[in-house]
């Protein structure tokens, strides 16, 4: 039983003022497994105000040389990876992913981002001294953007947390993070860690805490400069709305419905050893997945029984088994859900090929089968929404142009992917999918490289160089002759 009945706040663990008691339950075995506490807006008005004093030092985090911050951020990394197998045993216990993902992900990718982005800081230049065009020269600053209110959600919690801390602490920003409640245990570790790592007080500040109290008081707060928000594409509309009265900066990392094209000449066996990852992964509950397969009609069944073979092939079970690749789904709210789903594709004319129910060997946890279905239009509700949960669409389409035409009618851009035996045609085709980010035999998220949305799956970029860009703001400072 892991307990906690503080918030990391100004270096420091407080009792909350708007005290908001979060039971845990292993989404495995629905067991108690944990109690913290989150907090309201009186306490993200405390979060807020440390870490605006922490930017305003006039000798403080914002100011110091990058290479002291850089350093700053190798003793973070350090910390987190020491606490690396506690911190991927309790998002599993939590929100049932995996345990061999968690250790693969949540546990290595907070402290690969900040040793990256502490490199891409410590190198970059702040000031750049550029000729005018007119008399004298420019001096081209990059300053840290100020106070950050970063939201994230519960299905790879620490990844997109630091998918938004990294960038924005190497810039020189402090941050509040408001975790879901859902994940608010493996949060903590978060400010343990930055305590550890000596971080100076107010720069990180952690209050879980839920949207509608705690979340929007972050995002409309007079003190914060900036918004960072992963999570559905509901919230974010709402976000976006708030930001955009107070002309506040905000970064959304929304919802996805990507498709797969399988090309007619797909190798089809090869293909299916890298599907896993692109489509099932962490249940579903992965927003870059492609849950829509695009299949060339003259080879629609062949595709159809090869997803088929691949979803009743994983072994399903609890998240802390080695043995486990397709764990519960976080929340009975979202087992529900996503079995109205299945419901939904069923009374649209899809045919389940697979799955479609519950589990028959796991009586207790939020489990849903994996699912196939068949015979779908790119009309149907299981083709058009997000369902968030080990549901693939399979539909037919006549040519490359019919593929394309399907792939991006769709409200959402953010992922996809494209399978070829020929790598420069299924190049040419990922070229003309609308979409943030698309794969060619394969989806590897690059931290290198920007990853983000368009349409209904966001606005601006994370990770890259341009994720840092996200968190510094221009200054020109013209300068005499
Ligand atoms: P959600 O939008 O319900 O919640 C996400 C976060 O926002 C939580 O911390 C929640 O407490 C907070 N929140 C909710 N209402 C709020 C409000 N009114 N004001 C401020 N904060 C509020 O999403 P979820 O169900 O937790 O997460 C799943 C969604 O996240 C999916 O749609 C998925 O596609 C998306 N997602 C997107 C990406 C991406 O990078 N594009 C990555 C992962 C997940």
């Amino acid at each position: 039983m892991i307990t906690y009945d503080s918030l990391y706040v100004d270096g420091r663990w407080l009792a909350p003022v708007d005290p908001l008691p979060i039971d845990v339950h292993s989404a495995s075995t629905e067991e108690l497994v944990g109690r913290a506490v989150g907090g309201g807006p009186a306490d993200i008005d405390a979060a807020v105000g440390a870490a605006r004093r922490a930017f305003d030092d006039p000798t403080g985090w914002s100011t110091w040389d990058p290479a002291a911050r850089a350093a700053a951020l190798e003793r973070f990394a350090d910390e987190l990876v020491a606490r690396g197998e506690d911190t991927a045993t309790r998002v599993s216990l939590q929100n049932g992913m995996p345990i061999r993902i968690s250790r693969q992900v949540e546990s290595t990718v907070p402290a690969t981002l900040l040793r990256y982005y502490a490199d891409l800081v410590s190198k970059a230049d702040i000031e750049e001294v550029r000729p005018s065009l007119v008399s004298g020269s420019t001096a081209v600053r990059r300053e840290p953007i100020g106070v950050v209110g970063a939201i994230v959600p519960w299905n790879f919690p620490q990844t997109l947390t630091f998918f938004k801390l990294a960038p924005a602490l190497a810039a020189g920003c402090t941050v509040v993070l408001k975790p879901a409640v859902e994940t608010a245990l493996d949060a903590q570790v978060v400010g343990e860690a930055a305590a550890a790592a000596q971080l100076p007080p107010g720069v990180i500040n952690i209050v879980p805490g839920d949207g509608p109290g705690a979340g929007m008081r972050l995002v409309t707060h007079p003190l914060v400069d900036k918004v960072a928000f992963t999570g559905s594409t509901g919230v974010g509309r709402i976000i976006a709305e708030a930001c955009g009265r107070l002309l506040r900066p905000v970064t959304l990392e929304l919802g996805g419905k990507s498709a797969g094209i399988l090309l007619d000449d797909v190798d089809l066996g090869r293909a299916m050893k890298a599907m896993f990852a692109v489509t099932l992964l962490n249940s579903g509950q992965s927003c870059y997945v492609s849950s829509r397969i695009l299949a060339p009609r003259n080879r629609y069944d062949e595709v159809v029984d090869a997803f088929t073979a691949l979803a009743s092939s994983v072994s399903v079970g609890d998240a802390l088994e080695e043995s486990t690749v397709i764990g519960p789904l976080v929340s009975a709210r979202q087992r529900d859900r996503v079995e109205d789903y299945i419901a939904r594709a069923v009374a649209d004319g899809g045919r389940i090929t697979t799955g479609g129910g519950r589990p028959a060997d796991n009586d207790r946890g939020w489990f849903v089968e994996p699912t196939i279905v068949a015979d779908v239009h790119n009309d149907h509700t299981v083709a058009r929404e997000e369902i968030f949960g080990p549901v693939l669409a399979v539909i037919p389409y006549e040519d490359d142009d019919d593929a394309v035409r399907i792939a991006n009618d769709s409200n959402y851009g953010l992922a996809g992917t494209v399978w070829s035996s020929d790598v420069e045609r299924g190049t040419a085709v990922a070229r003309r999918i609308q979409t943030g980010t698309v794969g060619v035999n394969g989806f590897t998220l690059d931290h290198g490289s920007p990853f983000g949305g368009i349409k209904d799956s966001g606005l601006g970029r994370e990770l890259g160089p341009e994720g840092l860009a996200a968190y510094q703001q221009l200054k020109s400072i013209y300068l005499p002759r």
